[in-house]
């Protein structure tokens, strides 16, 4: 039986950090959808939380390896930034570049200054 659980999950994406988020997410949502009186926005709610449960476990069962790795990285990094910008924030400010976008860290308290963007070379000036 065990055997033939792992013939079948090879070469499939298995559980990553996004498929095992948006499966709990599915579940606790399906829970409290239960919660809300009016009977059309419970069945919408539900439905969602069916449709991103069984999206979670598409993703589970996906052969397409590289996509589903992107995706998986593209997901945890986001939550690394956050993370990392939070526990950053008594000592840095982030801005984004007026250019290109990119999220560029200076030190805090050191008042007006100009920011070269590191990635396109636009200067910008702004308080820190
Ligand atoms: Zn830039």
């Amino acid at each position: 039986m065990k055997y033939r659980l792992m013939a079948f999950m090879a070469g499939r994406n298995g559980f990553d950090a996004l498929s095992n988020t948006l499966i709990w997410a599915s579940i606790l949502a399906m829970f409290a959808s239960r919660l809300i009186p009016n009977q059309v926005a419970h069945m919408i709610a539900y439905e969602i939380s069916v449709l991103v449960f069984v999206y979670g476990y598409f993703r589970v069962m996906s052969r397409n390896l590289p996509k589903r790795h992107r995706e998986n990285i593209a997901f945890v990094g986001f939550f690394q930034r956050r993370k990392l910008n939070f526990q950053q924030r008594k000592t840095h400010r982030f801005f984004g570049c007026p250019q290109c976008k990119a999220t560029l860290r200076v030190p805090k308290g050191k008042g007006r200054i100009t920011i070269t963007c590191n990635c396109c070379g636009r200067q910008f000036t702004k308080r820190t």
